[in-house]
């Protein structure tokens, strides 16, 4: 119930409006974001390659409705993977389309895609494609597939919560994609999600088999970006029977959460990469965050009393 109220929330424009000027908020946020600039969360991505983390940077902000503002969102990432590229940082970024503006038209999307994709090919980069509700999902799909065959560079992710996504996946297998399996943080009706956490996590070990069987066979990536403890470690154990290499198995957390985790599996040499988000449109973001684990509204109270 809590969790329905919290997603409801993450789309409600007045307390968008309102909540996120309040100080409290913004302090809460912070656990989960270095900044509101490309330049914190670059900063930031420095630091965590010490401990052998590489990361994902991606600007907070969905659903775009100019063309000049999708276009300005695609020249934001052109820099960022320039700026990522002078520092000789190992950083990938991941992009929405709605930011990019398929809500104008699935063609505005695709130019903005394509010139960020160009931008990060010359420089041996990676850009992740995110999948945001499921009425976004098929034209997700079609402009990865036609992403795909212009650029390697180039991953999606896939959510564990929908019942579609095992045919997905096995469609997208034969162009040798890269695959990003998350659980899925959106309101979705029942007829498109398992409601009921324990048939998602079962889907999302399912399909973590399937990726795994993949990887082994060469040509896909596979990252698993997740916190569940339970399924790393039932991930872990499926990759070793496989014989794949610690290094060859990739986990992806977010930043601020199970940050000892993503420590201790870098030391024990699995690849581990932490999406670090910044911008000033953190407010329905923010919101997810709450509703996945809703003990975190604690944390917003206590900083109700903090300074
Ligand atoms: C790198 C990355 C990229 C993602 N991209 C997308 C995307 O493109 N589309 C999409 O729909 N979703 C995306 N997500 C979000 C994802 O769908 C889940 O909502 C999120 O990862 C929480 O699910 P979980 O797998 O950690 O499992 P859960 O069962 O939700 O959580 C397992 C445990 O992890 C910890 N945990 C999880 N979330 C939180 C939190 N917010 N605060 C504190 N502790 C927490 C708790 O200990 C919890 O018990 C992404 C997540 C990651 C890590």
């Amino acid at each position: 119930m809590l969790r329905k109220l919290l997603l409801w929330g993450s789309e409600n424009a007045f307390l968008t409006e309102h909540l996120a000027g309040l100080a409290f908020v913004q302090r809460a946020v912070r656990r989960f974001m270095p900044g509101e600039t490309s330049e914190a969360g670059i900063e930031e991505a420095v630091r965590l390659s010490a401990s052998r983390i590489t990361s994902v940077l991606t600007l907070l902000g969905e659903n775009v409705t100019e063309a000049d503002e999708a276009a300005e969102v695609a020249r934001h990432y052109q820099g960022v993977l320039e700026a990522i590229a002078d520092r000789g940082l190992e950083a990938e970024i991941s992009v929405k389309l709605t930011q990019l503006g398929i809500d104008i038209g699935p063609d505005v999307a695709a130019a903005n895609l394509e010139s960020i994709l160009a931008t990060a090919e010359e420089r041996g980069q990676f850009v992740w494609i995110d999948v945001e509700s499921s009425g976004y999902v098929d034209r997700t799909l079609d402009l990865y597939r036609a992403a795909r065959s212009r650029h390697v560079n180039t991953g999606i992710c896939l959510q564990a919560y929908l019942r579609r996504t095992a045919g997905d996946l096995a469609a997208l297998l034969p162009i040798e994609p890269s695959i990003r399996l998350v659980k899925g943080a959106y309101a979705e009706p029942p007829e498109v999600a398992y409601p009921r956490k324990k048939d998602v996590d079962r889907n999302y070990f399912e399909l973590a088999k399937t990726l795994l069987d993949a990887v082994r066979g060469g040509g896909v990536r596979a990252a698993f970006a997740t916190h569940d403890e339970r399924l790393i470690r039932g991930i872990e154990k499926e990759a070793a029977e496989r014989g794949i290499a610690r290094g060859g198995l990739e986990i992806q957390m977010m930043y601020g959460i199970g940050t000892a985790r993503q420590k201790g599996l870098a030391a024990k040499g699995y690849r581990v990469e932490v999406l670090i988000s910044y911008g000033t449109a953190w407010f329905p973001w923010y919101m997810r965050r709450l509703a996945e684990r809703p003990a975190n509204l604690w944390f917003v109270m206590r900083k109700m009393g903090s300074s």
